[in-house]
């Protein structure tokens, strides 16, 4: 299970295009309703992990805090995102 959140995050960042290790990525929610926190998918199935993943931007933690620092701003709506 841990492999295969590690291969889900082996994408460039959705916002700076840089390619970092796995351990770097986060995957920050912008779609739908979260059900649970991907950090946290190995009490869950491969598929239902798949299909959060779908939900999230994968993003490099140094963009992930720049969005968070935004949304804090702006208070925007996680779904502001576009
Ligand atoms: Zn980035």
């Amino acid at each position: 299970m841990q492999a295969e959140i590690r291969k889900l995050k082996e994408i460039p960042c959705f916002d700076c295009k840089e390619t970092y290790p796995y351990y770097v990525m986060d995957f920050d929610h912008v779609r739908g309703k979260k059900l649970f926190n991907l950090s946290k998918a190995k009490l869950s199935g491969r598929v239902k992990a798949h299909e959060e993943a779908q939900k999230c931007d994968v993003v490099c933690a140094n963009c992930h805090r720049i969005r968070t620092h935004k949304r804090k701003n702006k208070k925007m709506p996680l779904s502001a995102n576009g």
